[in-house]
């Protein structure tokens, strides 16, 4: 309500300052500028007055307008002519229509100011009830979010623990599947909230597409197969391994549809299939992603409906959804350029097709290999001792922060709340601080500042550790002096690997780190060649006959898909522009099958 008090003081008294100037302009204009047309038409300017002064000021803003009119003519006119204006009982006649048409002309624009004002009011009430919604929707996820964090990350620590019995492994994998299922039904209503309320953004970054689709296959093909269905990615698919487009919401597209063709298929196939059209309107190439089942098909009648938030068609699968799905993938396809549709008929199956438009990147675009993939069992050999203090005030979270970094070797002090945190700080000196953000007696932020505000507050490293949702709130966190931002519910992964960028702490993994950097390319293995099917095997041996750059990038991406090992050895050789060597392996393959 923040429009009414002071406009409405301020519009009262200049509404009739208003009606007056436009009567006194109106009589000027009729003496001196229409003066010539003497008693003919004598109400011409007044008409416009009037209504100028009705939608300005409303009802008696107008009816003061009328009255001021019919004076000046009863008054005024004998002053600047020679005859009375009113000189007989058809003159008195036309006052009364004046009079009358003007009351109607205020009464229809008092009409229309208040709806315009009510408009006002229910839109900035709509967007106070948005506003509302976002800030509920914010404090939910944050409430969620911090127990489900606690499920999950305990649930994965204790299945790496040994001397567990096959059925607590299985029970603790069973939780954590369903922390995860939780998650992903939260992250799904928080989407939807996102897109409506704007706050969704894109992202491009350079991503692997090849092991992305191996990832989401790998990730579906049980489930799949326990419904006795086949998931496949189409071998005739050619696509380049290494795209740069939004990674987090293309491959919740792949997932949404993907997961939906195997929901909603009782048996056959599902079929993935990735092309690349070199160049789409928009200038830029564009991937389209087809995925196709036999499954039970949506009627034609329903075909628009089923991209709307929740509607859903058919009650028949064992999986529950929340029919948000769809209208998420159509939202992410649309931001990022693109463009969903659908072909289906009843029982015979579906086909989702999606065109995005992407750019071609190559392997050296892509970040280091992140220790994300390794599970992390200690500090490497001669690593120092660290000093990380933890600031959050439910124990669960700490606990289980503190567990997950005193297993690795660091030195760990936890503060349950920003004020404990600020003493813990001076009295301690960490070399690192996890911040949790809402806390009680001081939040993350203020701790945070009064930290930076210390003798040596500039140096030590802090990190946010947060279940808020929204990129707003990062950035309020980054320009509160935070140095990174990690999100609830965290990978153990993510926080090593934020320790490692701040701290430069090496890690001792549970599988060796992958090779990087400039050790020499090591052959590509003809087994690994000759075990892939061989259309795509052909399709790499001709597309090196011929030289093409974007061709053999795009022979690539399928084989990827398929075994990324091989696809990322293969897209950096091909890179380097080994193709002699890679021709030569791949004819070897091609005559060891044949
Ligand atoms: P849900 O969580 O129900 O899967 P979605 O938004 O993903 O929600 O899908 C909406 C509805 O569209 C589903 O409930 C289902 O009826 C229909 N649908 C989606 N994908 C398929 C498919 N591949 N085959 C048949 N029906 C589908």
């Amino acid at each position: 309500m923040t429009w009414n008090w002071n406009s409405v003081r301020h519009w009262t008294w200049l509404r009739y300052v208003v009606a007056f100037l436009a009567v006194a302009v109106a009589a000027l204009l009729r003496i001196k500028l229409l003066g010539s047309l003497d008693q003919r038409a004598p109400w011409l300017t007044f008409y416009p007055a009037v209504m100028i002064a009705a939608l300005y000021g409303g009802l008696a803003a107008g009816l003061l307008a009328t009255v001021l009119c019919c004076l000046t003519i009863f008054y005024l006119w004998p002053l600047f002519g020679p005859l009375p204006f009113i000189k007989d009982s058809a003159d008195w006649l036309g006052m009364a229509v004046f009079f009358l048409n003007c009351i109607m002309i205020s009464a229809v624009a008092e009409a229309m100011r208040r709806a315009q004002v009510r408009a006002k009011v229910a839109r900035e009430q709509a967007e106070a009830a948005n506003q509302a919604k976002s800030v509920f929707l914010s404090s939910m996820s944050h409430e969620l979010r911090t127990p489900l964090n606690a499920i999950l990350g305990f649930s994965s620590l204790m299945r790496n623990e040994a001397g567990l019995s096959d059925e607590q492994r299985h029970t603790l994998g069973i939780i954590n599947r369903s922390g995860e299922h939780l998650l992903s039904l939260i992250n799904d209503v928080l989407d939807m909230s996102k897109i409506e309320a704007g706050h969704a953004l894109i992202e491009a970054v350079p991503l692997n597409l090849g092991e992305m689709v191996a990832d989401i296959t790998g990730l579906m093909r049980p489930r799949a197969a326990e419904q006795g269905l086949q998931l496949d990615l189409d071998p005739a698919s050619d696509f380049p391994p290494y795209i740069r487009a939004d990674a987090v919401k293309l491959r919740q597209v792949l997932v949404n549809l993907v997961g939906n063709a195997v929901k909603y298929t009782l048996q056959g196939t599902v079929t993935l299939r990735l092309n690349l059209q070199p160049v789409g309107a928009s200038g830029q190439p564009l991937l389209v992603i087809e995925v196709a089942d036999t499954g039970i098909g949506i009627p034609a009648a329903d075909q628009e409906r089923i991209f709307a938030p929740f509607v859903q068609l058919h009650a028949v699968t064992t999986q529950k959804g929340t029919g948000l799905g769809l209208a998420i993938t159509r939202q992410h396809v649309e931001l990022m350029g693109g463009r969903i549709s659908v072909q289906s008929s009843p029982d015979k199956g579906s086909l989702f097709r999606v065109e995005l438009p992407v750019e071609v990147a190559t392997p050296a675009e892509l970040p280091a290999t992140r220790v994300e993939q390794l599970r992390v069992i200690g500090l490497a050999e001669g690593q120092p001792v660290h000093r990380v203090l933890i600031v959050e005030d439910q124990v669960e979270n700490w606990l289980l922060l503190r567990r997950l970094l005193e297993g690795a070797g660091f030195e760990v002090q936890v503060a349950e709340n920003g004020a404990a945190g600020v003493e813990r700080f001076q009295a301690w000196r960490p070399h690192f601080i996890w911040m949790d953000i809402r806390m009680p007696l001081l939040d993350g932020m203020e701790a945070t500042r009064q930290i930076r505000a210390l003798p040596g507050g500039k140096e030590v490293k802090i990190a946010a550790i947060t279940a808020s949702v929204y990129r707003e709130e990062r950035d309020a966190v980054m320009a509160a002096g935070m140095d990174d931002f990690v999100r609830k519910p965290f990978q153990p992964a993510e926080i090593f690997d934020c320790l490692a960028r701040h701290l430069g702490v090496q890690y001792r993994y549970a599988a060796a780190p992958l090779a990087t950097g400039a050790a020499p390319e090591p052959p590509v293995p003809a087994q690994a060649l000759a075990a892939l099917p061989a259309d795509l095997r052909r399709a790499l041996v001709s597309a090196l006959i011929s030289l093409d750059g974007e061709q053999i990038s795009r022979s690539i991406g399928p084989i990827a898909a398929l075994d990324p090992a091989l696809g990322k050895q293969l897209a950096q050789q091909a890179g380097h522009l080994q193709y002699s060597a890679l021709l030569q392996a791949a004819q070897a393959a091609e005559e060891a099958t044949t």
